[in-house]
This record gives C-alpha cells, structure tokens and sequence, in this order.
C-alpha cells in the first residue's frame, strides 16, 4: 500500500498557523495540529478498512529472525520533529513485515485475541478521549458503563446475580486478585498488615493443567511456589475432585491452611472443563476460595447449551472470562466477577488524600478493585462490541466456532495419518500426525515438530503446539471474528499437504 501524496492538508491550516509555516515550514508540519490530524485520521481509516479486506495477503508469520527488525531502527531518537509521511513510511516498510498477523483467517496459534471493526472504532474513541478513569470523579459515564457493561456481560454469561464485575487488563491480574483476596480471607487481613510473620503455610491447589499465570502469581503473591499443589487429571484431562480433597485433608493434617482452589473452564492445552460443581462443594466443605479461570473458554457461556460447563459456578468465589480472547473485543478487557465485593475492596483500597471526592460513599471507584491505579476506558469497547453484535449475534459466531471445531475434529477421526490427542467441548482440536508404519513416541514428536516447524515457516499458516500426557501434540483453534468453515478446510489442507511431503 502506498500511502502519501503531497501534504495538501499544509495549505488547509488556518491564516495564523499558515503564516507560521511560512516562516518554519518545516516545523508546521510537524507539529500535528488538529487540520492535520483530521487528514491524517481520514487516511488512517482508509488504511484500516484496506488492512481488514486484506489480512490473508500477508505471511501469518513473518519471516524475519530476532534482531533484524530492531536493526533497521535508527540507534536513537531523532532531535528534530518528523513529517508524518515518514513515519508512515517507516510503519510499512519495516513495522508491517515484522508483525504477526493475529487476524489471518489462517492464525490457528495459541488462542485467538479477536478484534472486530465496532471495537477498533471504540478504541478510537478511547484514544481522542484521552481519559484516566481511575475513580468516578475521573469520568463518571466511564466508571457507570463499566457497571452497566459488567451486569449485562454477567447476565449474558449466566453468572450468579449477585454478583459484581469488574474489568481488568488480563486473566493473569484477575486471578493474582483473586489470591491476594483469598490470601487475606485466610488471615483475616493480618498479611496485609504484618506480612507472613507467623501466618501458617497457605496453600492453592489446582490442576497440572492450570496455566502458567496461575504460579506466576501464587509466586507474586508471596504463597511460595512449593505451595501450588498441582491435582492430577482424569482422562479428559479435567481436574479430579476427589484427589483435591484428599490433598487438602493432607495439609490439614500438616498444619498447613488451605486456602485458594483454582478450577478451570477451558484449559490452555486443550479447552479440559474442570467439574465445578463437585469441585466447589470440597471448597465450601473446607472453607477454601474457589475461582474459576474460564479466560478463554467464558465467552462459551453465551449459549444456554454450553452452561452445563458452569453448573455449579454459584459455589465460587471469583471468575475470569477474557472478552479479548474470543468475543471480538479488542486486547486488553477482562472480566473479573466476585462475589464478596467487600473482601475484594479490603484487599485492594486505600484512600490517600489526593483521591478523596464527596461521592465516595456513592460510586464505584474501581482503583480499589484491583492492582493499578490508572485504568483505561476499556468498557466502551465491549459496549460497542455487545450492541453491535447483540447477543444473539455473538451466540450465532460462538456456536459457528464450536460446531467447526466439532468438525474438524471428526475429520481427523476419520484419518488414517491423523490422531486425535484430547476430547474437543469447544473449537480447539489437540491432535497429532501418525502414519500407521510410525509407533515409537520420540519419532512421533519428532515428526510433529517438524511438521509444525514447516508449517509455521511457510508463512501461510500459523499452529503451536502443547505437551498431553508427555506427548508432542499440535494445537488448531479459530475464534476471529470473521473465521469460516472455510478457513478450517484450507488449514488442513496445508496440514495434509505438508505432512505427506515427508516421504
Ligand atoms: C490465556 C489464558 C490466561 C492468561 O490470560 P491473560 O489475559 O493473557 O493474562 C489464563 N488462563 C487461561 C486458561 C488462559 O487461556
């Protein structure tokens, strides 16, 4: 795309700073004034709308090796202002080739981050606004959407009614939230105040499938990462209720204090649901904190016939859902819901003098709500996103998503070169490439390492992968916003293709 002409706009500025440019002509132009930012902004959208048609032209991956990208940058920053157009220039012809396309009707990698077109526009918003939303004085309408946004999110995911929602940068903030509050539940506050000075071994418990945030922040948390007790899984790689209380009843009898369960709604190996109900009960039984991280397995929830993952969620003490994973709102928004907002708000305000407003006692500030002060106006998108779509419009995509992943994975059923490596509840298939001469696991991951590497190199597709059962297994999961059943067939094609080209 090519994207300047002459700067036309310089002959649009007002008498005054026409003058000025006059006399400076090149400094006007790099002041950015409001003219030209208008032009600039026209032509941005252009170039966004461009981009959207033209995602799939692109490598998914692209082939640069570390360095090269960092190289082509000047080794410091310039001392004079520069034009607009180099900038531009600069972004197409050394940013753009650098950059992964998350987008790509045929980024199958990780979980999706969707974006979609009303949530880019709000982000736009977001950004003339300018706006720190801190506490409610900072922006009342703010800090009201995000309570409207987070009781429609929560009624739309069939949570607990009375309970509260809040946005948060990631899944990863939201749950070390979450042991922080359990944390301080266990203590009655006293870590807070006194730190671990005589506080017994506080203990969380969740499965060996359990993301990797979650011992990062029982680590930041000050737990200790030897007390992360990791539950083993059943067959279906879901947590096994039963071996959680026997843990927690060989704490007890250590001395130690069980304090925090996390279960899972969706592992990140392969969408594994952990059995809720059961789980909360042992955690009720005990007096143990449960939260739920259904990061990107949440948004499922939107359909009643999926609900069956959340029976028994009115047990829990705290979920996580990613609107940013796979409901088509931009990076970052995430959806933290208590139940006891009380003890979340004990845990986190503090109110310094310079924060003090008459309305305290009357609004959210949600500053006390979690780790930063500053917060982005991150309700506006997901409110765009929700109206635009409307609900049933977002279940329409969901389900689509879900019955495609089904599909596919009766499709590798049905091949002879192909093993399916977990169950498929939602859109993320786990599987593996194996020709029936091949039996001995070491060259089965080879083979599929290499494959992947191929694949990912090809620039045409984009997988990763994930250890089951200490087996090398490729993940395929599409949740974008414009992802089709077609994608899947051209993806398995590559798949097919390049797994026969081995011989
Ligand atoms: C993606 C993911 C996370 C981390 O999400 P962030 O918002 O990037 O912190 C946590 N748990 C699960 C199950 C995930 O899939």
């Amino acid at each position: 795309m090519i994207f300047f002409g002459v700067v036309k706009e310089l002959f649009d500025l007002p008498i005054p700073l026409r003058s000025y440019a006059c006399i400076h002509p090149t400094n006007a132009l790099r002041l950015m004034t409001h003219a030209e930012f208008r032009a600039r902004a026209h032509q941005l959208a252009d170039w966004m709308a461009d981009y959207f048609e033209q995602v799939a032209q692109y490598p998914v991956k692209p082939a640069v090796k570390p360095g090269e990208i960092k190289a082509r940058l000047p080794d410091a920053a310039p001392a004079q202002g520069e034009p607009f157009e180099a900038l531009m220039a600069d972004f197409e012809r050394i940013i753009l080739p650098g950059m992964t396309h998350w987008q790509h009707p045929q980024f199958f990698a990780y979980f999706p981050a969707s974006r979609s077109a009303p949530s880019v526009l709000a982000e736009m918003l977001t950004a003339a606004l300018g706006a720190q939303c801190m506490i409610w004085q900072t922006s009342p309408a703010a800090e009201e959407l995000e309570e409207r946004v987070m009781e429609w999110l929560r009624q739309m995911l069939g949570l607990p009614e009375h309970w509260t929602g809040v946005i948060q940068d990631t899944a990863s903030t939201a749950t070390l939230a979450a042991l922080l509050t359990a944390r301080e539940k266990a203590t009655d506050w006293q870590v807070l105040r006194q730190g671990f000075y005589q506080t017994p071994r506080l203990r969380v418990y969740a499965s060996n499938q359990a993301h990797s945030s979650i011992l990062k922040d029982v680590r930041l948390a000050g737990f200790g990462e030897d007390n992360l007790v990791h539950i083993p899984v059943d067959n279906n790689y879901a947590m096994i209720p039963q071996a959680l209380e026997q843990a927690i009843q060989q704490d007890l009898a250590k001395g130690y204090k069980p304090t925090c369960a996390v279960a899972c709604l969706g592992t990140t190996s392969s969408t594994a649901i952990d059995p809720l109900q059961p789980i909360g009960e042992i955690c009720r039984r005990y007096n143990v904190f449960l939260h739920v991280d259904a990061a990107y397995a949440g948004t499922a929830l939107l359909l009643p016939e999926m609900r069956w993952m959340s029976q028994g969620i009115e047990l829990a003490d705290s979920f996580v859902c990613n609107p940013h994973k796979w409901m088509f709102t931009n990076f970052d928004c995430t959806a933290y819901y208590v139940r006891d907002k009380q003890a979340l708000l004990r845990t986190f305000s503090i109110l310094p003098e310079y924060l003090k407003t008459p309305e305290d006692h009357l609004v959210n500030n949600y500053r006390d709500w979690g780790i930063p002060l500053g917060r982005r106006f991150r309700a506006l998108k997901l409110w765009f996103v929700i109206r635009t779509y409307g609900i049933e419009g977002l279940q329409q995509k969901i389900r689509n998503h879900i019955a495609w992943g089904q599909r596919m994975a009766r499709i590798i059923d049905e091949d002879p070169d192909f093993e399916r490596m977990a169950p498929t509840p939602l859109n993320l298939v786990c599987f593996r490439y194996h020709p029936t001469d091949v039996h001995d696991e070491p060259t089965l991951d080879r083979l599929n390492e290499d494959l992947l590497l191929r694949l990912n190199a090809s620039g045409r597709i984009l997988l990763t992968q994930t250890r089951l059962n200490g087996r090398y297994v490729i993940r395929m999961v599409a949740g974008q916003t414009e992802t089709t059943w077609e994608n899947w067939v051209q993806g398995w094609g590559e798949l097919k293709r390049a797994a026969g080209s081995r011989r």
